[in-house]
């Protein structure tokens, strides 16, 4: 056993009732690697990702749930988002806000951006997130100006998820207050991300090495469901995450946007995302892992099932209306509202921050 869990923890609980059960094998040896602070292997993550036995899948979800419990807490962390930007340099095939797509583009002022933080932090969110397409428009001054006002108008946390930039962009990023980032590897398959992106696989990984590097709260994460991606695909990406040392884990579906190359490509299986959660939260134990917009675009309980199966965290929707419904990122995108989201959560009973319970009592 390691000193991460002791005799009363909850994992420790858990290990011992899924070892005396009529499991399988493989979940049994699973489980008492968890409590040696053993990450499964790949061979044992797949195995894992391909669950489809309900009683299994419990026990991962449970297990996931304990493991949350006895690493991060049970608290659910509400993270608000503004899309400021759905201007795209790139032409990634399933997205639909795709350099080619025929929409409506906008840009946010930074006045705009940040009566929106803070109205976010009135309503207690932990962390604002910055996200817009591969926009250049938003050079490196407006960028950091933008980071710099939120973080003195409103103290919160900033994230940002805007695409590739340099990494000395990055390190001015950081130092003018932004503490996390979000570029997500999306797939570590190469053939694939070459194929769906159009853009250097290279690139894409050292900047997100950079992030952790620079000592941001990285945050890496793929998509479910990519064409010719396979379950050991998403294994090598939990493997790939735990190794560079990401803090966040943005893990959802793949979404058919009508009018993109993918849009007549199947939906990404939601029974696989939320397996994938379980087993990231078991991998990397102290990971940010949001439940995400893309498994609520399939169905908004299926989102909150992910919170039964490792996730801590939730993003709820800022941007204003005239701007989101031209975030099409891909269709019927849920839009996750706070207040609809703070009252399921309350629910559900699940724990929220102090923060978030102050202002929802303010505003009774
Ligand atoms: N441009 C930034 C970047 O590349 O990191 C952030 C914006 S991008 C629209 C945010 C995320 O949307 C991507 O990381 C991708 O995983 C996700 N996404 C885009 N289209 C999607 C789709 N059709 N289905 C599921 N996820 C999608």
């Amino acid at each position: 056993m390691s000193e991460r869990y002791s005799q009363s923890s909850e994992t420790f609980k858990k290990v011992e009732e899924i070892k005396k059960s009529d499991l399988s094998d493989n979940i049994k040896l699973v489980a008492s690697k968890v409590l040696e602070d053993k990450p499964p292997s790949k061979a044992e993550l797949v195995y894992l990702l391909g669950l489809k036995d309900s009683q299994e899948r419990k026990s991962l979800f449970d297990l996931a749930s304990c493991v949350r419990h006895d690493n991060v807490g049970d608290t659910i962390f509400v993270k608000g988002i503004i899309e400021f930007s759905n201007y795209c340099k790139r032409n990634c095939l399933y997205c639909g806000i795709r350099s080619s797509s025929k929409i409506e583009r906008y840009r946010m002022t930074k006045d705009e951006i940040l009566d929106i933080a803070i109205e976010m932090s009135n309503c207690g969110v932990d962390t604002i997130i910055l996200q817009s397409g591969e926009d250049p428009f938003y050079t490196t001054e407006m960028i950091v100006d933008i980071i710099k006002s939120i973080r003195e108008t409103t103290q919160r946390p900033v994230s940002l998820s805007i695409g590739e930039r340099t990494v000395e962009e990055l390190r001015i990023f950081k130092a003018s207050g932004a503490s996390k980032y979000l570029l997500k590897q999306e797939t570590v398959n190469r053939e694939i991300f070459e194929k769906v992106h159009g853009f250097d696989y290279d690139t894409r990984i050292s900047l997100l090495k950079a992030l952790v590097d620079l000592k941001y709260i990285a945050g890496g994460g793929n998509i479910i469901g990519l064409p010719d991606q396979t379950l050991s695909d998403i294994a090598d990406d939990i493997l790939f995450m735990r190794e560079i040392g990401v803090r966040m884990a943005g893990i959802g579906p793949f979404i058919p946007t009508k009018g993109t190359p993918l849009e007549h490509y199947p939906i990404g299986s939601a029974d696989l995302t939320l397996n994938a959660y379980a087993c990231t939260r078991i991998s990397i134990p102290l990971v940010q892992l949001p439940t995400t917009t893309a498994l609520g675009t399939i169905d908004k309980n299926l989102q909150y099932k992910g919170f039964e199966a490792g996730c801590n965290v939730i993003m709820v929707n800022f941007t204003p209306d005239i701007y989101r419904k031209n975030y099409r990122i891909y269709d019927n995108k849920r839009k996750v509202e706070f207040y609809e989201t703070i009252n399921d959560l309350s629910k559900m009973n699940r724990r929220l921050t102090s923060l978030i319970e102050k202002a929802v009592l303010n505003q009774r």
